[in-house]
This record gives structure tokens, C-alpha cells and sequence, in this order.
């Protein structure tokens, strides 16, 4: 007999001994943040150039921050939908040993996830541009007419996320590989996979064998170059489906 798409991503997250997440903004548009791309993403209003570079920032911070506003105004009422809370329990029942995520918004954490690694870095901290410390972003206000926040050192203070233009931090980026070098199975959830690192992703695993499943509405540049099974739906709709089929069985 044939096995479905559905059936044999079963199958195989069944019989994976380390599975690992890939996610990107797609896991969280149910939590009420739209992807950057697309009809209501904020590449509409912002040119990611201008406003989410590492050269538009030092040209002009207070301009980057107008745009960083918008995104913590996002998160302020966002919380975690079903996606994120399925993974978080597939990683306490250890179906899951971990979550790349290029998403900067926490809500893997605020689940419950542990392993996480944030290859864009969050919005959670900011990082000081001249002495270098982290703070913590939680319960600051930030002041639109006083942009950019400062530092006590006097220095300009920066979201701990990477921008365009500049490079994600080597140790950041050697646990997504040593994750991925791990990885029997990989999970990419709401990615269009066309971002550095998650574009070099796919072809490291498949090297050593890796099994690769995508669950997104749209086939993406990932569907079309790799050979990986398309769960295509959204992921709240999907994890949900494939979580009911573990706990009947
Ligand atoms: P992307 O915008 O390039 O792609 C989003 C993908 O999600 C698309 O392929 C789309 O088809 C899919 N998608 C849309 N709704 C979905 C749903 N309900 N379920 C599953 N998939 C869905 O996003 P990307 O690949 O993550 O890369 C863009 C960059 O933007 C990343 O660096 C990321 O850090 C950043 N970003 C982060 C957030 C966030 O933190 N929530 C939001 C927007 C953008
Ligand atoms: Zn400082």
C-alpha cells in the first residue's frame, strides 16, 4: 500500500532517533506577527536597506529604531500558538533534541523550549554598539522622542539581533552546524529558506543522510531544490494533526 505524504513523515519522525526544528516567521504569523515578506509584511512600509541594515543603522540609529519600535509593539501582545507549544512538548517527551530558529521574537522560550539556538539573534536583548554589554529589553519603555536609547557608557544601544550587512557571531553559527551535523531528521517549519545560514542548511544535512520534512502553506525554494516531504499547511494546523496522530498511537 502507498504511504501519504502525511504517513510517511510519520514514519519517519517515528523512526528518527535526533530531530531537530528549523523555524522561521511562518510559526509565528498565528501568534499575530506578520512574516516581512508578503502583502502585510513590513518590508511594505520599511526598506530593509535603509531601515534594518547595519550601514542604514550607523548612518541614522533613531531612523533603525522607528522601525525596531514597530517590531517590539508586535511582540508586546504576541504569544505562543500551537506550533510552538507542540515542540516544546515534543522536546520534554525527547522526540525533539532541539530548534534552530531565525525568528526573534521568544515565543519558542516563552513555550517552554530549552534547546534553542536564535541565528538571527532576538529582540530580547540590546547590546551596547560601543562597550559592548548586553541589557536586558523586558520592562524598558522605550521613549520615541528620545531615539536612540543609550547606554550608561554613552554609546547607542542596539537590538541583540543581526542586521543585514552584518555577520551572525561564529559561535552562533557553529552550533546550528554542529546541530544540523547531529541531526537524523530536520523539521523546516514556516521558512522560506532562502536566508542565510538556513539556505546552506538542507545540503549539509543531506550529506550525511538526513531526513528532511517541510511544513509550509506554499512550496518554497527548499521543496523545489531538496528532496524533502512537503507537509503543506499552516504549522499550527499541521503540528497539531501529526501531534494527535503520535498520542493515538
Ligand atoms: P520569510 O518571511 O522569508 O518566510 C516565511 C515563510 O513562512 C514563507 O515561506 C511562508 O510561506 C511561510 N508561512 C506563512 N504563514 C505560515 C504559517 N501559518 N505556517 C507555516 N508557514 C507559514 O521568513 P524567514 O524564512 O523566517 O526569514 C525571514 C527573516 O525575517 C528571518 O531572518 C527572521 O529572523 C525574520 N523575521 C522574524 C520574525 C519573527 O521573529 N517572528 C518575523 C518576521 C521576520
Ligand atoms: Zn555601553
Amino acid at each position: 500500500m502507498q504511504l501519504s505524504v502525511f504517513d510517511h513523515a510519520i514514519q519517519l519522525i517515528r523512526d528518527s532517533r535526533h530531530m531537530i526544528a528549523v523555524t522561521g516567521a511562518g510559526i509565528s504569523v498565528d501568534s499575530g506577527i506578520p512574516a516581512f515578506r508578503g502583502d502585510t509584511g513590513l518590508w511594505n512600509t520599511y526598506d530593509p536597506s535603509v531601515y534594518a541594515s547595519i550601514e542604514g543603522f550607523r548612518e541614522n540609529p533613531r531612523r533603525s529604531w522607528e522601525f525596531f519600535l514597530e517590531l517590539y509593539d508586535q511582540l508586546i501582545d504576541a504569544r505562543p500558538n500551537a506550533a510552538h507549544t507542540i515542540l516544546a512538548e515534543w522536546e520534554q517527551k525527547g522526540l525533539l533534541q532541539g530548534i534552530i530558529t531565525q525568528n526573534i521574537d521568544d515565543l519558542h522560550q516563552q513555550a517552554g523550549s530549552h534547546h534553542v539556538i536564535e541565528v538571527h539573534g532576538s529582540l530580547r536583548n540590546l547590546i551596547c554598539t560601543t562597550c559592548g554589554q548586553i541589557i536586558h529589553s523586558r520592562g524598558m519603555i522605550f521613549d520615541s522622542v528620545d531615539l536612540p536609547p543609550m547606554c550608561r557608557c554613552g554609546g547607542i544601544l542596539k537590538p541583540e539581533a543581526v542586521l543585514f550587512g552584518e555577520s551572525i557571531p561564529s559561535t552562533w553559527y557553529f552550533a546550528c552546524l554542529e546541530a544540523i551535523r547531529k541531526a537524523d531528521t530536520i523539521l523546516f517549519i514556516g521558512t522560506s529558506g532562502i536566508v542565510h545560514p538556513v539556505n546552506e542548511f538542507p545540503e549539509i544535512a543531506l550529506r550525511h543522510g538526513c531526513r528532511l520534512i517541510e511544513i509550509n502553506p506554499d512550496a518554497t525554494v527548499l521543496t523545489r531544490l531538496y528532496d524533502m516531504i512537503h507537509l503543506q499547511g499552516f504549522a499550527n494546523d499541521v503540528l497539531t494533526r501529526l501531534a494527535e496522530a503520535f498520542n493515538e498511537q
